[in-house]
């Protein structure tokens, strides 16, 4: 008998590690899926949202107490403007993200809208106020007009079509089979990444609360250069007198910031506009911009050739 449960009981704990490691997995990848219990206090207050400063305030946390992720960070985001965040892999930019729309308590230091801390106001209030343009975008197997809708489900068909149009996706879903009509999702017609995070963003643009604060997680995926235009035209649209935090992967982005700021292992490590970060040839920005462009370049002449194919 011991010799049966052994290896059995190995195997439920083995079963067990694996399976926390795909949630841990899936949580690391998708940005806004995390389930954390957050309370809200008994008093939590309305929040009252003028022009949408957020500001953090020498901000610290970990995932886990031994392993501090951001050390004391200080920002703010005035009201309506744009901050892109850049930096390596893990240096702390969803985190960042997911603090603000509270997944997580800081450790120490605050987090405020417009000067009201966010641990003591409702999260249904905070989150009403918060658009978040995910990376990877869900659909529902279901029309892609039910799929846009989805930001406010009472919106009429011209509503969602506006919004379509202002995110640049209205002319793309007429040259569908069945236009709005069309089928989209796993079993429907099987939209590209852009394409995905133009459907957030015309969900972000309909949501009923017309959120002042936006947060975007831009995909990383290659775009053609058309593609790119119409993100940044629907990106404009959605951003224009919204606060917005965009982790940032594209340089038309990042030039047209109104301030970046650039992370390595959870502080600021440069802050400024691309101007003012282009002056310091000896600086992290300085750098990465010339790889990035090094990059385009090479997109950009891989692009010639297929045309000439
Ligand atoms: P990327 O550009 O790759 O998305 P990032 O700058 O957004 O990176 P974060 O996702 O904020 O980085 O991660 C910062 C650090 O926190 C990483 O070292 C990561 O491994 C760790 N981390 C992220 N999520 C969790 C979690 N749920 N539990 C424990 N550690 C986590």
């Amino acid at each position: 008998i011991t010799q049966l449960y052994v290896p059995l009981n190995w195997f439920g704990t083995y079963y067990r590690m694996m399976q926390r490691n795909f949630i841990d997995m899936e949580n690391m990848l998708d940005l806004f899926q995390e389930h954390v219990e957050v309370q809200d206090l008994p008093d939590a207050a309305a929040l009252s949202v003028g022009q949408g400063t957020v500001k953090f305030e020498d901000v610290s946390f970990g995932y886990d107490e031994r392993q501090p992720i951001l050390r004391g960070l200080s920002f703010t985001v005035p009201g309506g403007s744009t901050v892109a965040m850049v930096g390596e892999s893990g240096a702390g930019k969803s985190t960042i993200l997911r603090l603000l729309f509270r997944f997580y308590d800081v450790d120490s230091g605050r987090i405020t809208i417009d000067g009201q801390d966010i641990r003591l106001i409702r999260q249904r209030d905070l989150r009403a106020s918060i658009g978040v343009v995910p990376q990877d975008t869900v659909l529902f197997n279901d029309t892609i007009r039910y799929n846009i809708r989805y930001g406010k489900v009472t919106a009429s068909d011209s509503e969602v079509e506006m919004a379509a149009e202002a995110a640049q996706i209205h002319d793309k879903i007429l040259g569908f089979p069945d236009g709005y009509d069309t089928k989209v999702g796993e079993r429907g017609l099987r939209l590209s990444g852009g394409e995905k995070q133009r459907v957030a963003i015309a969900r972000t643009l309909l949501k009923a609360s017309n959120p002042p604060i936006v947060l975007l997680d831009e995909a990383t995926s290659a775009l053609d250069t058309n593609t790119e235009r119409n993100i940044q035209a629907a990106l404009r649209r959605m951003t224009v007198n919204r606060t917005t935090i965009i982790i940032a992967h594209r340089l038309s982005t990042i030039v047209d910031a109104d301030q970046i700021l650039v992370m390595r292992e959870g502080e600021i490590v440069e802050s400024g506009t691309h101007a003012d970060l282009m002056r310091d040839p000896d600086g992290v920005y300085y750098d990465m911009w010339m790889k990035q462009l090094q990059e385009e370049k090479e997109k950009e002449e891989a692009e010639e050739r297929e045309k000439e194919e």
